[in-house]
């Protein structure tokens, strides 16, 4: 047989034993989410046999004629979801399509404004240590200390002092709606270009319940994993054909040599979910569900970073009770729980300790939890922080009995049957 459990045990053995970890766990990283078996079965098809460097029409290998279509169907549906005029959906990751947008706009050295990432930006929009930092000139504005917003003065500031090529807007743990108009302003008092990194919540924006970036960007990047509910990848859209045509050139053959065809296959048929009726109805409850979950911990006595969330995921500030962001992982994890340790705005301590906890619905929602399911998991979370809150350590026995009550409610609501 040529069953991979036959050929290969060692490798299996650990992909079962994450199957179980998902099945019988609360997801609640926030960049997570949970595929159909359509997108898998795209992901694991035999178009990642396929060579097709290029791009549809114009690839430099023969036999491209069925991935050719896959890719078209691929730029289509992205185009439709988004309402834009251009996608361009090789990027094999959402930090390669950054940086193949770097690589078609931008020259070494450059200056570009980026969101810190201890206010919520993400690595590569000019942390010291990625690319991005290293290889061009990066200034971070910030959220303000009181309501932690993005400073629109500061960014004000910032642009007019350091003049830069690019304003980037987007991060990983910035749970409001952005005012896209604002930033395109000073993009343009600047003469900068202006991209939006939706990775966060494009899903949100597939859905209508997030303004569409690309009412105010000149380019849009995004990763097709997180809300959107895709394949591990990225992508990049914009209205504007010749700026498309430069990023094209700078993603291939700027950064990239062939595209991972069976990963294309697979966002194909994601887009094709995100364009359903249905996927509105799963983001509302994301957002829902976020609302509820961060609104429990809130009662149990924690804070929630800006008073709330506009999207599907939420920083818990963890300082009311004097609880650690690591230690709170950690527990939560022995309880079956998963979520990240995550920095909040200002953070008193190390990046490897933490003051908060960032918590997001889009896999638990997709498993069939409601309000009811993610208030119940928020009165979890709070039995064990509560917990190393009162003994300064992590309780077994709390996490042993929360475990149960876990497993409990994923078996009610099992993936992947
Ligand atoms: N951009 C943002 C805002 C993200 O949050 C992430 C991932 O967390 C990325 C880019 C990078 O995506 P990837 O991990 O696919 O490289």
């Amino acid at each position: 047989t040529e069953s991979l459990a036959d050929k290969d045990g060692d490798v299996f053995r650990f992909m079962q034993g994450e199957l179980a970890r998902q099945r019988d766990q609360i997801e609640l990283i926030a960049s997570e989410n949970i595929v159909s078996k359509a997108v898998l079965e795209a992901a694991g098809s035999v178009l990642t046999n396929k060579y097709a460097e290029g791009y549809p029409g114009k690839r430099y290998y023969g036999g491209c004629e069925q991935v050719d279509e896959v890719e078209e169907i691929a730029i289509a549906r992205a185009t439709k979801l988004f309402s834009c005029k251009e996608a361009i959906v090789q990027p094999h990751s959402g930090s390669q399509a950054n940086q193949c947008v770097f690589m078609g706009l931008l020259n070494p050295g450059d200056t570009f404004l980026g969101m810190d990432l201890a206010a919520g930006g993400h690595l590569t929009h000019g942390s010291p240590v990625n690319q991005s930092g290293k290889w061009f000139n990066c200034v971070s504005y910030g959220v303000r200390e009181d309501d932690h917003l993005i400073d629109f003065e500061q960014v004000e500031r910032l642009a007019n002092q350091h003049k830069p090529k690019m304003i980037i807007a987007g991060g990983s743990a910035y749970s409001r709606i952005i005012d896209f108009r604002r930033f395109r302003e000073i993009a343009d008092s600047v003469g900068a270009y202006f991209m939006v990194d939706m990775a966060h919540f494009a899903g949100l924006v597939a859905a209508g319940l997030y303004p569409n970036p690309l009412e105010h960007a000149h380019v849009v990047t995004t990763t097709t994993h997180k809300t959107l509910r895709g394949p591990r990848g990225g992508m990049v859209l914009t209205n504007d054909p010749a700026l498309a045509k430069k990023i094209r050139s700078g993603l291939f053959p700027g950064i990239q040599g062939g595209p991972l065809m069976h990963i294309i296959a697979a966002k194909a048929v994601a887009f094709g979910e995100a364009l359903q009726p249905e996927f509105k109805t799963y983001a509302q409850a994301v957002i829902d569900n976020a609302n509820v979950l961060s609104q429990t911990l809130v009662d149990a006595g924690y804070a929630v970073v800006s008073g709330g969330t506009d999207t599907h995921l939420a920083l818990i500030d963890l300082r009311p009770k004097g609880v650690k962001g690591n230690a709170a992982e950690a527990s939560l994890e022995a309880a079956g729980i998963t979520c990240n340790k995550n920095g909040i705005p200002y953070d008193p301590e190390k990046f490897t300790i933490t003051s908060g906890i960032r918590i997001g619905s889009p896999a638990g929602t997709t498993r069939g939890f409601g309000v009811g399911e993610f208030k119940e998991v928020g009165e979890m979370m709070a039995e064990v922080l509560d917990a190393l809150a009162t003994r300064g350590e992590a309780d077994s026995s709390v996490e042993e009995a929360v475990g149960k009550r876990v497993r409990a409610l994923t078996g009610r609501f099992p993936i992947y049957r």
